[in-house]
């Protein structure tokens, strides 16, 4: 059975559960991670895999031709210029027997849902997985159990140009609660940072805008799905860790 958290337990949750921002990593937004898995990472759907399925997604609107190994390691020589030398792709699987453990990656890669990830194709996903997972330098998580998320929170920053200093952890052990969790507004920044690191080199400059627009069509995809009838809540937290929140409607 779904248990209902209300607004005053997410509440409650959040102030709890406020995690410091660590920039130098990405993790799924996937609920199973626990505080020592996530840290305060910047959580999108399907860590740096994701990522790269959203600047995949862009090059090949903006008519783009590149091979799946030359996407993949133009975008590790972008995270490695933050990251440093011993930068990691993050991505996780999970201990269940699930064939992918990601539901973001799964879903991508499925002929089942071909089409509502833009203008990639499943196909084109799976090739750009096993570049992906094949990369040296690639960290993988491993997940434990089933999901069982109590609804998603989207995290934002107060203003566009304001740092944002925390995200929230996906869970609280005690209460055996679990929450998706996004960084929308940490993911933005990261996107507009890391594009023209990106583009050095191509004929044509990779749009921001554009990767922005991929990564949310696809978020909406994943979460359409895996938290379909789930409470949903953007959380803006200023830069001293206050926060205000709204329920967004179903
Ligand atoms: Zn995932």
């Amino acid at each position: 059975m779904v248990k209902k958290i209300t607004k005053k337990g997410v509440e409650e949750f959040v102030s709890k559960e406020l995690a410091k921002a660590v920039n130098d990593r990405m993790h799924c937004m996937d609920e199973r991670y626990t505080k020592e898995q996530s840290e305060g990472a910047v959580r999108v759907p399907g860590g740096d895999f994701g990522m790269v399925m959203a600047f995949a997604g862009a090059l090949k609107d903006e008519g783009t031709q590149l091979t799946p190994e030359e996407i993949i390691e133009r975008y590790f020589k972008t995270v490695k210029r933050k990251r440093g030398d011993n930068a990691k792709l993050y991505y996780h699987d999970d201990d269940s027997d699930h064939e992918i453990g990601c539901g973001h990656a799964a879903m991508a890669m499925s002929q089942k849902y071909d089409g509502l990830y833009g203008s990639l194709t499943y196909t084109e996903i799976r090739q750009l997985y096993v570049v992906f997972t094949n990369h040296p330098n690639t960290s993988l998580t491993t997940l434990k159990g089933e999901h069982g998320s109590d609804g998603v929170l989207f995290i934002h920053g107060e203003s566009a140009v304001s740092p944002i200093p925390y995200s929230v952890h996906s869970q609280d052990e005690e209460r055996k609660e679990k929450f998706f969790v996004v960084d929308i507004d940490r993911a933005y920044r990261f996107i507009d940072k890391a594009t023209p690191h990106f583009s050095v080199g191509l004929q044509k400059f990779v749009n921001a805008e554009d990767v922005k627009r991929n990564f949310l069509l696809q978020l909406k995809t994943t979460a359409g799905v895996l938290a379909a009838g789930l409470s949903k809540y953007d959380i803006v937290i200023n830069p001293q860790g206050n926060f205000q929140m709204e329920q967004l409607p179903n």
